[in-house]
């Protein structure tokens, strides 16, 4: 691997703040008002660049730090928000994330939380996700979320009826609402009873309404989450997860209560996609539903119709490290080169992940750079003569792409210039269909338009 420069400032990072994700998680539960532990300023922001990709609402509170609450601590704050919320809201769950100045501070709000339990009654329940964002980006703090929410949650304490306990924990990982929905719909197909946290199908993506909801329909219940350590199976979806944590949400199952815990990678492209039908098929005894079998079909056979316009095209891939790690193995499954694979996480992990997951298809030339802004992106299609003929990743890159007069295929968080990432599918045979069907018509339309003349048969 050629190495890549360090900065000592960053510019346009690949990755947004840890407790930006953290929200969005929190989102996928039933009931759930996230509050930040924090100043204004990064709720508003969060607040706005979810409403931006997501196109709904978002209520997500802040206990509003001043220069007083910086200097003598968040106490009176915190409990006054928390007040508020409960007055307003009625919330089942207030789920806190902490900010960089609540961080920075060492406020200790585990503390913070359990002085308010123990002096007021009726209080909901409260979860509570460290994410520094110094320490991590919006995937780190989303899965902080996760493994937050399932460690205070999951008591251990049984349903009175065993029979009405779900099966299966799928952890689906940071993913649009329309592949939440698809993955319930294969779950269902295999007749497992599944718990997926987070769900946040409904709340970031619901109906129109007659009159405002504070907290959105939707979610993952309370009970189901209290139940899973008597799930026979965890799944998680991503091989890298949050390499900050000790332990994933589907690991501290396994660890405290004896949960099986499998992983699969995000399912994109037929040979991820495979491991995960063939996880499902185990866990649950059955064969692969028919109608999947024909969804596989149709999608080599589209493999067969676009080969020809994606062989050999150069593609930069960006975005977290688990939607990097999936898109790669699907475009060197299809002839696609992956020459750069960026992300602004930093788990040290990723080139291994990838050479393991690509397998036979990964090639030492690939640069995989972690830590990464879209600065230092430029750099490296420029110092290494990348040539790249396709951008696959969020709308982050299309200054970059448009820069450099490169096409770009908006996947994965955010996408702020198009509308309709809420409904963008990715996973399954289905999901990558439509990526395909994208990248090739992406690319036709790119020669076509650059083309000297106008040509409408290929
Ligand atoms: S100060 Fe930290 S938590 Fe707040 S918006 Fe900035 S990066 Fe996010």
């Amino acid at each position: 691997m050629n190495e890549m420069k360090e900065a000592a400032s960053s510019c346009n990072a690949c990755k947004q703040c840890a407790p930006l994700g953290a929200c969005i998680a929190f989102k996928g539960i039933e009931g759930a008002l996230p509050m930040l532990h924090g100043s204004q300023g990064c709720a508003t922001y969060i607040r706005r660049y979810l409403i931006s990709h997501f196109r709904e609402t978002m209520d997500i509170a802040s206990s509003n730090f001043s220069e007083e609450t910086t200097i003598f601590g968040g106490n009176r704050n915190f409990n006054t928000g928390i007040d508020n919320i409960i007055s307003q809201y009625h919330p089942q769950v207030i789920a806190i994330a902490s900010t960089c100045l609540a961080e920075t501070i060492g406020e200790d709000v585990q503390r913070l939380i359990y002085e308010y339990q123990a002096t007021h009654e009726e209080v909901p329940e409260m979860v509570f996700a460290s994410t520094p964002s110094y320490q991590g980006t919006h995937y780190e703090g989303f899965h902080e979320a996760v493994f937050a929410t399932v460690k205070t949650l999951a008591k251990g304490k049984a349903s009175d009826n065993p029979l009405s306990l779900h099966q299966l924990n799928l952890f689906c990982n940071l993913i649009s609402p329309e592949d939440i929905r698809h993955l319930k719909e294969i779950a269902a197909d295999f007749s497992l009873k599944t718990m997926i946290f987070p769900d946040y199908s409904d709340t970031l993506d619901g109906t129109s309404w007659d009159s405002y909801q504070r907290i959105p329909e939707g979610g993952t219940t309370i009970e189901a989450i209290e139940n899973s350590p008597w799930a026979a199976s965890s799944l998680e979806l991503g091989y890298i997860l949050n390499a900050t944590l000790t332990q994933s949400a589907g690991e501290y199952l396994q660890n405290a209560f004896g949960v099986d815990n499998f992983r699969t990678g995000l399912p994109i492209g037929i040979r991820e996609s495979d491991k995960f039908f063939a996880q499902l098929s185990a866990l649950s005894g059955k064969v692969i539903p028919l109608k999947y079998q024909k969804q596989r079909g149709r999608l080599v056979d589209l493999y067969f119709d676009g080969h020809k316009y994606v062989s050999m095209k150069r593609a930069v891939i960006y975005g977290e490290e688990d939607l990097v790690v999936g898109l790669a193995a699907f475009a060197a499954e299809t002839g696609i080169k992956p020459v750069l694979c960026a992300t602004g996480g930093e788990s040290g992990t990723l080139q291994q992940t990838l050479r393991e997951v690509l397998g036979d298809l990964y090639s030492e030339e690939i640069i995989v750079g972690q830590g990464m802004t879209f600065e230092a992106m430029e750099a490296a299609i420029h110092d290494l003569d990348l040539q790249p003929d396709l951008f696959i990743g969020n709308s982050k890159g299309y200054y970059l792409a448009r820069k450099l007069d490169i096409p770009i295929v908006r996947a994965g968080f955010p996408i702020h210039d198009r509308i309709g990432a809420q409904h963008n599918r990715l996973l399954g045979y289905e999901g990558t269909t439509i990526l395909f069907e994208q990248i090739v018509n992406t690319l036709l339309e790119d020669k076509q338009r650059k083309s000297s003349v106008g040509y409408k048969y290929m």
